[in-house]
C-alpha cells in the first residue's frame, strides 16, 4: 500500500474527549474514527488489524469444530419476552417501528440460537452442535469512555455449544479454555492475560473470564503469580484462596475482560423447550455453554498493553503491515531503489506500507512510523543507497542496523 494514497492523514492532537490510550493513539494514527461515544468507524489501517484478529479467532474456532453462521441484529421482542430479558436486561436497545411493533437490537444471541436449534435437534444423534458467529452487538453502555474497550456497537465472536450430557459439555469447555489461551497469545496479549474465576449471575454457577491486565481496565482482579490464575474482585469476598494452589498470595491489578466463557444452567433450554431424546427414549434438556470474545475490545487491549509515548507497538500477528518502508530522499536514483524494494517485497507476499510521499520531512515520517507502530521500519535514504544497503529497525528496539536487500527478504 502506498502511503501517499492511504487515507486519512495522521493527527498531531489527540481528540479532547477521548481519555483512553487506545482511542487516542488509534484515532491519531488513523486507525479509527469516532462517530459518537462508543461507536467507531474502522478505517483502512484499523480494518486490517480487526481482520487479522478476526482471522485468528476464526481459525481457532473452526479448529475447535465450530461452524460459522451469521444471525440477525434485528430481533423480535417475543423472543426476549420468553427469557424475561426484555424487562431485566438494562443495556438492551429496545426499538419501535412506525406501527409500534417492538424489536431488540441484539446484545447477545441466546434468544436467537436456542429457538433455531429447537427446530433442528430432536435426538441425541443430533448432538453435539458447535456454532459461532462474528457479528455486531448493540449494548446501551452508559459509561462508554474507554475507546474500543467499551463500545455501544461492537464486534463480538459468540460461540455456543450444545451437548447431550454434562460430561461431554465439560470436556469440550476445558478444550475451549486452551483454545482461548491460544487466541490471546496469538493476538499478542498472552503474557498479560489471566484465566480468571468470576461469579456467574442468573444463568450460570460461575464464569471463567480472560482478563488482560492494564491500567485502562474497568475490573479488578487478584492474581496468583505462581499459578497464573486470577480471581475477580466480585467474588474475592468469598473466594480468597487460589483455586489451584490454595495459597492466598495475591497481586491486585486493574484489568479488562477480553473473553468470557460459562456453562449455562437450564435457563435458556427451559425457556425455549430445547430438549432431545436420549438412547432410552427419555426427553432431556440440552446441556449448553457460551463463549464470547470482543474483537474491538481485544484490539483496544492490544494497544493498551503494547504502546510507548511515541505510539503503538503492534505485535506481528495483528499488525496492519509487516514492514513500513520509508523513502527519505526524492532523488530519482534513490526513489527507484525504494520502488524496486517495494515491488520485491510485494512479490515475496510481505505486507508493506510504503511511505512514498515527497512532501513530508524525514522527521515527520519517522514520527508517524512510530505512531502507526508497524513492527519493522525499513529506510531507503542517500546514506543507505551509497552503501547499497537498507536500514532496518524494529519498532520495539532502539537501534537501527544496515543490511542488504537479500538479508532483509530472508529476515522477514
Ligand atoms: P463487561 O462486564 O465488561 O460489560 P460483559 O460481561 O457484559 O462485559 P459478555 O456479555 O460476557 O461481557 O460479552 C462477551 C465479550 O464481549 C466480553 O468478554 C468482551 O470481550 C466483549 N464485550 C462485552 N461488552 C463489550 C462492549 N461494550 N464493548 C466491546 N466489547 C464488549
Ligand atoms: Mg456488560
Amino acid at each position: 500500500m502506498l502511503q501517499s494514497k492511504l487515507f486519512p492523514k495522521t493527527q498531531k492532537q489527540a481528540p479532547r474527549d477521548e481519555i483512553s490510550a487506545n482511542a487516542q493513539l488509534l484515532i491519531r494514527a488513523g486507525f479509527i474514527d469516532k462517530l459518537m461515544a462508543g461507536v467507531y468507524t474502522f478505517l483502512p489501517l484499523g480494518f486490517r488489524v480487526l481482520k487479522k484478529i478476526e482471522n485468528i479467532i476464526r481459525e481457532e474456532m473452526v479448529g475447535a469444530g465450530g461452524q460459522e453462521i451469521l444471525m440477525p441484529a434485528l430481533q423480535p421482542k417475543e423472543n426476549w419476552d420468553k427469557t424475561g430479558r426484555w424487562e431485566t436486561m438494562n443495556d438492551l436497545y429496545r426499538i419501535k417501528d412506525a406501527r409500534d411493533k417492538e424489536f431488540a437490537l441484539g446484545p447477545t444471541h441466546e434468544e436467537i440460537i436456542f429457538p433455531f436449534l429447537k427446530k433442528t435437534i430432536s435426538s441425541y444423534k443430533d448432538l453435539p452442535v458447535y456454532v459461532f458467529q462474528i457479528q455486531n452487538k448493540f449494548r446501551m453502555e452508559l459509561r462508554a469512555k474507554s475507546g474500543l474497550l467499551r463500545g455501544r456497537e461492537f464486534l463480538m465472536k459468540d460461540f455456543y455449544s450444545f451437548h447431550a450430557n454434562e460430561n461431554d459439555r465439560d470436556r469440550y469447555y476445558d478444550l475451549m479454555i486452551d483454545i482461548y489461551k491460544r487466541v490471546f497469545a496469538r493476538a499478542g496479549v498472552g503474557k498479560e492475560t489471566y484465566f480468571t474465576f468470576a461469579p456467574g449471575g442468573t444463568f450460570s454457577k460461575y464464569s471463567d473470564e480472560f482478563q488482560t491486565v492494564t491500567e485502562a481496565g474497568e475490573d479488578v482482579v487478584h492474581i496468583c503469580d505462581k499459578c497464573r490464575k486470577a480471581i475477580n474482585n466480585e467474588i474475592f469476598r468469598e473466594q480468597r484462596k487460589c483455586p489451584q494452589c490454595g495459597k492466598s498470595d495475591f497481586r491486585k491489578e486493574k484489568a479488562i475482560e477480553v473473553g468470557n466463557i460459562f456453562k449455562l444452567k437450564n435457563k435458556f433450554a427451559e425457556d425455549f423447550d430445547l430438549k432431545f431424546k436420549d438412547k432410552d427414549g427419555h426427553e432431556k434438556f440440552v446441556i449448553t455453554a457460551c463463549y464470547g470474545i470482543g474483537l474491538g475490545r481485544l484490539m483496544g487491549a492490544v494497544v493498551e498493553v503494547n504502546h510507548d509515548d511515541k505510539g503503538i507497538i503492534w505485535p506481528e500477528a495483528v499488525a496492519p503491515f509487516r514492514i513500513h518502508l520509508l523513502l527519505l530522499n526524492n532523488e530519482l536514483r534513490i526513489k527507484n531503489k525504494a520502488d524496486e524494494l517495494y515491488k520485491d517485497l510485494q512479490k515475496a507476499k510481505i505486507e508493506v506500507l510504503y511511505d512514498d510521499r515527497d512532501d513530508v520531512s524525514a522527521g515527520e515520517k519517522f514520527a508517524e512510523a512510530d505512531l502507526i507502530g508497524i513492527p519493522y521500519r525499513v529506510v531507503v535514504s542517500e546514506k543507505t543507497a551509497a552503501q547499497n544497503k537498507l536500514e532496518i529497525k524494529k519498532r520495539n528496539e532502539a537501534k537501527a542496523r544496515l543490511i542488504t536487500k537479500k538479508e532483509l527478504l530472508k529476515y522477514v
